[in-house]
């Protein structure tokens, strides 16, 4: 589709775009509604300030995530069309997520139905399988790097933290409750934290809070070590949904779930929304997108 500006060697300025109504505010900058001019195409703005980037020495990291970002072209993972900048900012030119953050929906539902979380997680499953076949450990995916487009589906945002690797990790990073053992510890890290992960969410989609919350770090940090999993009476939750949940989150990485095994367990056959995941299949890449990552 020529409309679409996914060209990311065509260089863009703030003169391509009308800017429309703000969508949101991130630690780095700002994000707004714009269109492109010609092709009338709508994507989201996000505009990150270079002080900033001085100011936090996040250069590298912003690169990174640009770069990986760019690179990865699938239905649930958010695309980063091209990048522009000017004396002081830079512009990220992103997909726009109509129905913003899955945080958002989980907070004003309390929790979601089977159902809803089943489709989430296996369109995140499929989205991390692509990842890590590109050799990419996402590392950070947690409801609020979570988007919903105007059709509800899930899109993989903010590789802030991800890393392109073909070898085990020892930089500690992520955020607290969504952390598995091994990062925790320290020690070295692959693929697997991001399936741990899985359990995490799947745990939070359907109870609405992460299953090692506590009052501290300390005592966060301590049940996932000693992987302190209790499920509570209520909501009711299947036998199923639990057994996936706890074949997840398991402290030894090598005895996790893998996601093809996700993809085929009976919660997810049974529950999962074949509708969602007949848009599982990658959209076919335009001309442009060819001459992109020509
Ligand atoms: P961020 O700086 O990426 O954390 O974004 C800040 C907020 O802007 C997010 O929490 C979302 O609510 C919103 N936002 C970011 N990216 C998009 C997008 N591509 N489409 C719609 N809303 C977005």
């Amino acid at each position: 589709m020529n409309t679409q500006p996914t060209n990311p060697k065509r260089e863009w300025s703030l003169k391509d775009f009308e800017i429309g109504k703000p969508l949101g505010r991130g630690k780095f900058g700002r994000v707004y509604l714009a269109r492109e001019v010609q092709s009338k195409y709508i994507v989201a703005l996000k505009i990150i300030f270079k002080e900033q980037i001085e100011k936090y020495r996040i250069h590298h990291q912003l690169r990174r995530e640009m770069e990986i970002q760019t690179s990865l072209h699938h239905p649930n993972v958010l695309r980063l069309y091209g990048w522009f900048h000017d004396s002081e900012r830079i512009f990220l030119i992103l997909e726009y997520a109509h129905r913003g953050e899955l945080y958002r929906e989980l907070r004003k539902n309390g929790y979601l139905s089977e159902n809803q979380a089943a489709t989430y997680i296996a369109s995140l499953t499929r989205a991390l399988a692509y990842c890590h076949e590109k050799h990419v450990i996402h590392r950070d995916i947690k409801p609020e790097n979570l988007l919903l487009d105007h059709k509800g589906r899930l899109k993989i945002a903010d590789f802030g933290w991800s890393v392109q690797s073909r070898s085990k990790r020892h930089t500690m990073c992520g955020t607290l409750d969504y952390l598995a053992p091994e990062m925790i510890e320290n020690k070295a890290h692959d693929y697997a934290v991001d399936n741990w992960t899985l359990g995490v969410l799947c745990y939070e989609f359907l109870y609405g809070f992460p299953p090692f919350e506590a009052e501290s770090q300390g005592d966060t940090f301590r049940r996932i070590m000693k992987v302190d999993l209790s499920f509570p009476p209520t909501p009711i939750v299947s036998a199923e949904a639990k057994s996936l949940i706890s074949r997840l989150l398991v402290k030894d990485s090598s005895k996790r779930l893998s996601l093809q095994k996700i993809i085929e367990h009976p919660w997810i056959v049974k529950n999962a929304d074949p509708y969602n995941q007949e848009d599982m299949v990658p959209e076919p890449v335009s001309q442009e997108d060819d001459e992109g990552d020509a």
